[in-house]
């Protein structure tokens, strides 16, 4: 039996999904022949409806497939209303609760169907068993939320009066991720198979902690006492840097064990891919000049948007750095007009200490703030990625954050550069792995040390090297792990006030400069 999940037609959206989670998937085209012991799961598209019988074939031979409700309700004559929403919320206890909330600001379909049980009534996901197979049907259409470019400012969850918040990507994509890798996983234990995935970070690390600096015209007084901070700490920090100063750029050059890497020569993006590779280009020529070769590149602001993703493959960046394109999420290769980038997306946290500082956090809660946001990410497995701006001062709170994440058990610092050179690394392997009599069958030719696999059965989970090409899981010790992060007041949270009207006004003035 192989443990790939298949992926009716193009799908551009679970593509970036399934890469992101490492899972094992094959594109099923329209003469493609397939049998049950093909694919773990699979998962439906347009083309679906005229393939109908080898899918009714497939289910009804015990195949299992993730549909969404507009596909579903065609292939299986149902009535169907649609409704706009802003944002779901997961129910308290069901399989997808660790989502908490998903803002998806469009369309959802809802199916009437007596034969299928929900499994998040608030989420709308309902499962249907069909022959000895069955069906997870999701209410939204993947492929459109995860390729929307859209922006908006929104609050982020803290258990105080005011909240920060920032101009980030209008989706919460990585809610999107995870609520398409529960279905995933639920098919997959009812079709009575672990799931095997390649780890999210190199070395079996938990998790990683990057630090990423923007240095917007600062003081090189200013740059040199938070660079002091990391040298003291060992933290190999990357810099972004403005281009403007000849002689900021030669002092910055003399940073030893840091990335530097491109913000920008005029801290603006750009509406034609001709003004943003002039305004790259003439950054990068000037940084050479001064001995320094960035492969990477954050925007202004965290803007993002076509004619950027253009200029930044014409100009060869490795991997670039936005939060109005994507936050709180692993790397992925953005879908620019019919195609995949070249130019690997690094998601970060994007609330900033200028953002708390402007929403009257004192330095205490500021630190406070970041040591949640740490440890949260950190229990959750997702990368650590924070951010500063030297000219926002405050260089004690990165000092007690760098003391406090050295002693983390398990956890891997790196650059930006390092993590999008093993992403690649990873994003490249293609294992197809297989089951028979409890082991889990590995080619030769796919086995390495340096990416890992993570095995979950509805026991447990367990990290393993892939040095191996026979994993036997009756010998395998799997760990339970369950955690859920804090309560999130999300009426609250979706409320804008006179606040965010404002913050959003400071925005236009501070790009009008
Ligand atoms: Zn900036």
């Amino acid at each position: 039996m192989k443990l790939a999940v298949g992926i009716c037609g193009f799908q551009p959206g679970y593509e970036i999904i399934l890469k992101q989670e490492g899972i094992p998937f094959r594109t099923i085209s329209e003469d493609y022949d397939f049998e049950k012991e093909d694919f773990a799961v699979i998962i439906l598209g347009r083309n679906a409806v005229s393939r109908k019988e080898k899918i009714m074939d497939f289910l009804h031979s015990g195949g299992f497939v993730l549909s969404e409700a507009e596909i579903f309700a065609e292939l299986f004559h149902l009535r169907i209303k649609t409704k706009k929403v802003d944002y779901l919320i997961a129910e308290e206890k069901s399989d997808f609760s660790e989502v908490d909330f998903a803002d998806i600001f469009g369309k959802i379909s809802i199916i009437k169907d007596a034969k299928s049980e929900f499994l998040d009534k608030n989420l709308q996901i309902r499962f249907r068993k069909i022959g000895n197979g069955g069906a997870i049907i999701l209410p939204f259409d993947v492929n459109l939320l995860i390729t929307d470019f859209r922006s908006m400012r929104k609050k982020f969850y803290y258990p105080r009066k005011e909240q920060p918040s920032e101009i980030v990507a209008k989706i919460s994509k990585a809610k999107i991720r995870k609520i398409v890798m529960i279905a995933l996983r639920s098919l997959f234990f009812r079709n009575n198979l672990p799931l095997v995935r390649l780890s999210y970070f190199p070395e079996n690390w938990k998790s990683i902690f990057i630090f990423r600096l923007d240095t917007d015209f600062c003081s090189f007084a200013d740059a040199e006492k938070m660079y002091e901070i990391c040298r003291q700490n060992d933290i190999r920090a990357t810099w972004f840097l403005d281009t403007e100063s000849d002689e900021k750029i030669k002092q910055y050059a003399a940073f030893k064990n840091q990335e530097l890497a491109l913000h920008c020569y005029k801290h603006k993006v750009y509406d034609t891919e001709r003004e943003n590779f002039a305004n790259l280009e003439i950054g990068v020529r000037k940084l050479e000049k001064a001995g320094v070769k960035p492969v990477g590149f954050a925007a202004p602001f965290g803007d993002w948007n076509l004619a950027l993703a253009h200029a930044l493959e014409k100009m060869k960046f490795f991997y670039s750095s936005e939060f109005t394109l994507d936050y709180d999420n692993l790397p992925f290769f953005p879908f620019v007009a019919g195609k995949f980038s070249s130019v690997l997306q690094i998601p970060i946290h994007p609330v900033s200490l200028g953002r708390l500082r402007r929403s009257h956090f004192s330095e205490d809660e500021m630190l406070q703030y970041f040591r949640q946001v740490i440890r949260q990410k950190y229990e959750k497995r997702e990368p650590i990625i924070i951010y500063h701006h030297p000219h926002h001062l405050h260089f004690n709170i990165f000092d007690a954050i760098f003391k406090e994440v050295s002693e983390f058990e398990n956890l891997g610092f790196l650059t930006m550069t390092e993590f999008a050179q093993w992403w690649k690394f990873r994003s490249n392997l293609q294992i197809f792995p297989e089951f028979s009599h409890n082991k889990i069958l590995l080619k030769k030719e796919n086995l390495n040390k340096n990416v890992s696999l993570e095995v979950q059965i509805p026991q447990g989970v367990a990290y393993l090297n892939m040095e191996k090409s026979e994993i036997d899981l009756d010998e395998i010790d799997f760990q339970k792990e369950k955690s859920r992060g804090m309560k999130v007041d999300y009426k609250y949270l979706h409320k804008k006030g006179w606040r965010e009207f404002l913050y959003d006004w400071e925005t236009r003035r501070n790009k009008k400069k």
